[in-house]
């Protein structure tokens, strides 16, 4: 997730790109609404298929982007993920959200946390801003009335890797106290990374341990990034390999507990640790593994969303309809 904001300035460095007023992941002056709206409903799957959308203009402006770029879930920001401070959204936008999700039929909403927040920094002032922020997520997902909330569960440098782990739960558990997520039927998902030194949850048994201490104290599962899989060292690829890598999946996280998989294609090779998202099928992932992750019936009823970058106006949509022609 990191990469894939960070290289979009880069990515289009040579267009103008405007600055907007919230949301700052799209690219230049392209944007799905300023697109004659469809005439027709776009064409949907059995699956749940999505991207993440731009809140540009407004939180609730993102659910519209959403359907026009044929999605039935979506994730988003909740506020500029580059800023501590944020603004909850107004009663109204939280209304509209709703309204449209219900007049779309878009479901889940997905919120994926600013990549501010470090739930084990050994920097005390961070660590307790980070505490802070991360409540705020809660508070404004919980509000906007979004199912689940992305955390990658933190760089533990300058510490070990247990310290890393205890600190991540200590700061979850504070943050969420007080809060009863079950009964906003709202979820923590910690993703799994590129598996970077000293980041937690660069294998799958990391990601396990952290969701077997926070179990007991807050509602969890896991949000699994293909991209970030092949990376880290597993082989997504081939055929044997996918349904080895789906078999470690399910001894550890279990496959019940993914409720989302970002579904990136990869700029860098395997093992590389290298966060480099890929538009789907372009990468050194390609398109048949997507196409076997689609069709498992194990994730019939799995979330799938796009963290790809916008290179080119309309990216956003090819990369939905890529996944979305690959469902059988
Ligand atoms: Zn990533
Ligand atoms: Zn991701």
């Amino acid at each position: 997730m990191l990469e894939f904001l960070t290289s979009m300035p880069r990515a289009v460095s040579t267009k103008s790109i405007k600055k907007k007023s919230s949301g700052t992941d799209l690219a230049g002056d392209y944007d799905i609404l300023k697109m004659p709206a469809p005439e027709t409903p776009p064409q949907l799957t059995r699956l749940r298929i999505g991207i993440h959308t731009s809140t540009s203009g407004g939180v609730e402006k993102s659910i519209e982007r959403a359907y026009r770029l044929g999605c039935n879930t979506l994730q988003i920001f909740s506020s500029s993920p580059r800023m501590w401070r944020a603004s909850s959204p107004e009663v109204w936008q939280c209304a509209e959200v709703s309204r449209l999700r219900e007049l779309y039929g878009i479901k889940p909403l997905v919120i994926h946390t600013s990549y501010l927040v470090n739930m084990c920094s050994k920097t005390p002032e961070f660590l307790d801003k980070s505490i802070v922020a991360f409540r705020g997520e809660v508070q404004r997902g919980i509000a906007l009335g979004a199912q689940y909330l992305v955390l990658h569960p933190g760089s533990f440098s300058g510490g070990t890797r247990e310290e890393g782990l205890r600190c991540a739960v200590e700061s979850i558990s504070k943050a969420v106290d007080g809060i009863d997520l079950e009964a906003c039927g709202f979820r923590i998902l910690i993703e799994n990374t590129a598996g970077a030194e000293y980041s937690l949850g660069g294998s799958f048994e990391q990601v396990a341990e952290l969701l077997a201490r926070l179990r007991p104290l807050v509602p969890v599962g896991a949000c699994i990034d293909t991209c970030h899989t092949h990376v880290s060292g597993y082989d997504v690829v081939s055929e044997e390999g996918l349904k080895e890598t789906l078999a470690q999946l399910d001894k550890t996280i279990k496959l019940k507990n993914v409720f989302v998989w970002h579904c990136n294609d990869a700029k860098a090779d395997r093992s590389s640790k290298l966060d480099r998202h890929e538009h789907i099928g372009r990468g050194k992932i390609g398109l048949e593994p997507f196409r076997r992750l689609l069709n498992d019936s194990r994730f019939e009823k799995t979330a799938f969303i796009a963290e790809t970058p916008i290179d080119e106006p309309g990216d956003d949509l090819r990369n939905v309809e890529a996944l979305k022609a690959l469902v059988q």
